[in-house]
């Protein structure tokens, strides 16, 4: 007889014959565990979505395989989960508005969507109707069947269906003869699957909101209408997602930027622009403060560099090739095209270039808060994370290859205190590498990738950092370093890189002259801590949910006079204040107390000086701090002790 061999992730191994399916499987090992998976996984290795990996436990297994029956909480079973939820959902519509035209359906991070066309735009009353559909549907534990049509079939069910967007899939994606579709009760889908058994195995999901879409994501093409919805393996994961977005929505930084007076993006100006407006200018002097000291007592140079150079510049660097797509088109002035600078490198390289180095100057570390403009099409550009204009807290270090591993570790470790200074504990390191298969598409020699590599990871382990490769992840130019910060809410940012460049100094014929006397190329390496200051300035304030700590707070102290009677000793903690250092601000308007408690509570600005009669009598504030509350009277200059105290930490 015909039989498989299939071997389970105890390595035991199991013949049985053709035709045998996973749920046979499952069954014969126990029935607690046939109705706990959800799906199967064949052979071995993380992408079994992208290699087609993943398998219906009730479809016959086709060859000898390694097998992995998945619960509901394994990463692919979430993924086959919110696929099948996709298909609910359409199902749900046709019941709904049989008239509707089906798009795509694909599973996404956190949920899924599916792409529908129809002439009224759906409302939130219909997303409500929906949703109930899909439960409803759900609880009649409809099976999700696997079933094979061929090509000439599938365009004809889909011609007399009137479904133009899936018969044309259909033309273009189907290759084979014959056509997989899954069918769901009246539901059938051209899918490549795999799907759970039945629906009534989705637990925990719910439709979020509705978007436009273009058919293939392509402008031009016909206008769909976009239901996002979410699943999860249980109630509990499902209520945890909605509560991290609740979290998130009251920490988002586009909300907070405006009501805090940090910043704006205005119409007139153009979008992906950034006012900065007095509160986020002061925070930024305080960020750009604290890092220009650093870079000086760390061995960096501060330079600054034209925002406009000549487009031939753009053409020695290669940007005009590899980068064109992310530029700013060029100005013409006197005949000559002028690029405007989408990155600090040219500038720095022609102040490295501008006389002969000797082996005894490097390593050369040039610095600058470099502003560039990139071309960000509109549909991406998000509030201060996705911008058309940004300044880069950029880097630039020019060395011997004896100095790399010390100038990496050097560059981690100020990353690291960075962080710290910025209130991160946690971050994850990654290192890309190329894809060594390919060396054709790298710059650079495979001896230098090699080299740059082992320094950084010798780097990495000298720091006794953990790091996780990520081989092909590297740009064409080098090898590099990326550090993201883990935020309040364990949200990760990619903020800090440091990146090797084997492009730019063959390009630009940099040199040394080395202690032999003879000319050599310098290493090149690229390095932002924040990123950009508009980017990191985004994630600090939802990290803090916009209440900076005091050393970074715009305001630290407010200053309220409990009636027009107190404004003189209001005046004068004011003044006290100010001569020790603080940023006070006295809120002498004609508002009622609490209202005015309540607006500096709302501003999130540290302390409260509460002051009366009584305490003008005593020489004391009433303090309040925003999130402890009222904490007593007490005498002003103990006060002020405390807060340089708290200032300094
Ligand atoms: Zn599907
Ligand atoms: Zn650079």
């Amino acid at each position: 007889m015909d039989n498989l061999k299939v071997t389970l992730p105890d390595g035991s191994v199991r013949e049985v014959p053709r035709g045998t399916t996973p749920a046979d499987i499952a069954k014969s090992i126990s029935p607690r565990l046939a109705d706990a998976v959800l799906v199967a996984r064949l052979g071995e290795g993380s992408n079994a979505v992208e290699e087609g990996r993943l398998w219906d436990l009730s479809r016959p297994l086709e060859g000898d395989t390694k097998l992995s029956l998945l619960k509901p909480d394994d990463p692919d079973a979430l993924y086959v989960q919110r696929h099948s939820a996709a298909h609910l959902l359409a199902a749900a519509v046709l019941e709904l508005f049989p008239e509707t035209k089906l798009g795509i359906g694909p599973p996404v991070e956190n949920g899924f969507y599916y792409d529908f066309v129809r002439e009224t735009p759906f409302s939130q009353d219909d997303l409500e109707r929906i949703e109930a559909k899909m439960r409803e549907l759900a609880a009649q534990n409809i099976a999700n069947e696997r079933k094979l049509l061929s090509k000439a079939d599938a365009l004809k069910m889909y011609t007399d269906w009137d479904q133009p967007f899936k018969r044309q899939l259909i033309e273009e994606k189907a290759a084979d003869q014959m056509v997989s579709f899954y069918q769901s009760g009246k539901f059938i889908d051209f899918c490549l699957g795999p799907h759970v058994p039945h629906w009534g195995r989705l637990k925990a999901f719910k439709l979020m909101s509705i978007a436009g879409a273009y058919w293939k994501g392509q402008e031009g093409n016909p206008q769909m209408q976009r239901i996002y919805g979410t699943a999860w393996p249980t109630q509990k994961e499902l209520d945890d997602y909605l509560n991290r977005l609740e979290e998130a929505k009251r920490r988002d930084h586009r909300k907070l930027g405006p009501e805090l007076g940090l910043f704006s993006i205005e119409e007139q100006a153009g979008p992906g622009l950034i006012f900065w407006h007095p509160k986020g200018g002061l925070v930024r002097k305080l960020m750009e403060d604290w890092l220009r000291n650093e870079l000086l007592r760390r061995g960096y140079d501060l330079v600054f560099t034209p925002h406009i150079m000549l487009l031939d510049l753009w053409k020695t660097s290669g940007h005009t090739g590899f980068y064109k797509e992310s530029m700013f088109g060029p100005v013409e002035v006197e005949k000559a095209g002028y690029q405007l600078k989408p990155m600090n490198c040219p500038g720095h390289i022609l102040i490295y270039k501008s006389r002969l180095r000797s082996y005894r100057e490097l390593p050369v570390r040039l610095a600058e808060l470099g502003t560039v403009y990139r071309y960000e099409r509109s549909g991406v550009l998000h509030g201060l994370l996705r911008v058309r204009g940004f300044t880069q807290d950029d880097a630039h270090i020019f060395c011997r290859p004896d100095q790399i591993e010390g100038e990496i570790e050097d560059c981690v470790r100020f990353a690291w205190d960075t962080l710290k200074k910025f209130g991160f504990d946690d971050y994850v390191i990654e290192l890309s590498d190329w894809d060594a298969a390919h060396p054709e598409n790298y710059a650079g020699k495979p001896e230098d990738w090699h080299r740059a590599t082992a320094a950084l990871k010798n780097s990495m382990q000298r720091l006794n950092a953990p790091y996780k490769v990520i081989p092909g992840e590297a740009a064409f130019y080098g090898p590099k370093i990326d550090i993201k910060l883990i935020d309040a809410i364990g949200r990760p940012w990619q903020l800090t890189t440091v990146q090797f460049d084997f492009n730019l100094p063959p390009r630009f014929g940099l040199e040394y002259v080395g202690e032999d006397g003879a000319r050599h190329q310098p290493l090149m390496v690229h390095r932002a801590l924040w990123g950009s200051v508009e980017r990191f300035f985004g994630v600090l304030i939802e990290h803090y949910a916009g209440a900076f700590p005091l050393w970074l707070a715009p305001v630290q102290v407010e200053v309220l006079p409990i009636s027009e009677k107190n404004l003189d000793y209001a005046k004068q903690v004011e003044e006290k204040l100010k001569a020790a250092g603080f940023r006070v601000h006295l809120d002498d308007r004609n508002e009622k107390i609490q209202a005015r408690i309540r607006d500096a509570q709302m501003q999130k600005v540290p302390y409260m000086a509460v002051v009366g009669a009584k305490e003008a009598e005593a020489g004391t504030v009433s303090v309040r701090e925003r999130s402890k509350g009222d904490l007593g009277p007490r005498p002003l200059g103990q006060f002020v002790a405390d807060l340089q105290s708290e200032a300094k930490n």
